[in-house]
């Protein structure tokens, strides 16, 4: 059964692919994370102990720890998450998105590529390196039309802009080598486990602690949503099925403005979390976001009609479930807010 090499393991999303492979499949997984504020091992509490997983604390841009990973793992295949991935500390300080996102992927691809260079040709026709993107490398739409796999690369934000180098590495390497590669560029992922900088669970843990609601400008800055469970599904998907050197767009057709899911947020905890009701009175409006892109909107038609993937949830009974895990997860949340990140949030927004 196949071995899997998944960097960002520890992350929101990495830690929802590898709690999936290991609930659903038979594959083998090593995690390599390096552990930033954002890797966190309790989101993988449910599969520690399983003789199929294992954890390496390695940073991608550590050319010597990689190589020995491929040598001892001998994976069939690379899914590559790890990524400084907020887009405001990419404004704050954007040195660590360069070293990881650019840096850091080019020392990947280079032992991937030794390594799988060496394979017998069996092994080597069947090995894929999935890197995993954004739908922000297409920058800012107007009111209409949507982000598709042929749309320029146009990226307005640090992070994107690493994001965009890393893409536009991934797909040299295909393109000079003949390096196996398949691509995905994913709208807004939410869901359970999100590190509590990002909208959603800020917005829900400010909520139930009675702490104003930080929206940036007016609010009307528009998003395309997708439920993490369904990102993981057509990783998974576009991993076993999708063609090389492929891009596939991945989206959940959920265009929602900030104000909007912010509202759906509170409507939902004013019925499970009366205490504070109405929660939408929390609504503070906060200066904008440095270039704030104004909207991102997937066409997620090829992935559908070529492997056949459509998302499980739809807004509504996504966000009910986030609320919900958010709810009844205490532990998991009182373990994230820890010191750093409350520094960092009180640097960057002030006390909220
Ligand atoms: P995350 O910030 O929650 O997790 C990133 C993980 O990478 C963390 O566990 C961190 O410890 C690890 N990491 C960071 N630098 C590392 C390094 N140098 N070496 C090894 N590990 C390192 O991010 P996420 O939201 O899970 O996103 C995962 C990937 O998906 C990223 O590549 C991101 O660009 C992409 N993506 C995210 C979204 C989203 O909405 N969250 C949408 C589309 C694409």
């Amino acid at each position: 059964m196949k071995k899997i090499i998944i960097t960002g393991g520890a992350g929101f999303i990495g830690s929802a692919v590898i709690r999936q492979f290991i609930a659903e499949t038979a594959a083998t997984v090593i995690n390599v994370d390096k552990l930033t504020y954002a890797g966190n091992l309790q989101s993988l509490a449910s599969v520690a102990d399983n003789p199929r997983y294992r954890f390496e604390q390695v940073d991608i841009c550590d050319a010597a720890e990689i190589a020995r990973l491929f040598r001892e793992h001998q994976p069939d295949v690379v899914m590559h998450l790890a990524a400084e991935s907020h887009v405001d500390r990419s404004i704050s300080g954007p040195a660590a998105f360069i070293q990881t996102n650019i840096v850091g992927t080019y020392t990947l691809l280079a032992a991937a590529r030794e390594y799988w260079s060496n394979l017998p040709d069996e092994r080597k026709n069947a090995f894929r390196f999935h890197h995993i993107s954004t739908d922000e490398v297409y920058g800012s739409l107007g009111d209409s039309g949507y982000f598709t796999e042929d749309t320029a690369y146009q990226p307005n934000s640090p992070y994107s802009a690493s994001k965009a180098s890393s893409d536009h590495l991934v797909r040299a390497w295909h393109h000079t080598y003949g390096f196996p590669v398949v691509t995905t560029n994913c709208s807004n992922n939410y869901g359970p486990y999100h590190f509590p900088e990002k909208l959603i669970p800020l917005i829900i843990l400010n909520a139930v602690n009675g702490k104003p609601l930080p929206i940036y400008g007016k609010g009307d800055n528009i998003r395309d949503w997708l439920y993490v469970d369904d990102h993981a599904r057509a990783l998974r998907l576009v991993l076993e099925k999708g063609q090389l050197g492929e891009t596939y767009n991945i989206g959940g057709w959920n265009e929602k403005t900030n104000l909007e899911v912010v509202h759906a947020v509170c409507a939902i905890l004013d019925e499970l979390h009366p205490q504070g009701a109405p929660h939408a009175s929390l609504i503070t409006y906060v200066q904008d976001r440095p270039g704030h892109d104004r909207r991102y909107a997937i066409d997620a038609s090829k992935i559908a009609r070529e492997l056949g993937w459509k998302p499980l949830e739809t807004f509504e009974t996504g966000l009910r479930k986030t609320v919900e895990w958010y709810l009844g997860n205490t532990a998991w949340v009182n373990g994230v807010v820890s010191g750093e990140y409350q520094n960092w949030i009180q640097q960057n927004y002030g006390d909220r």
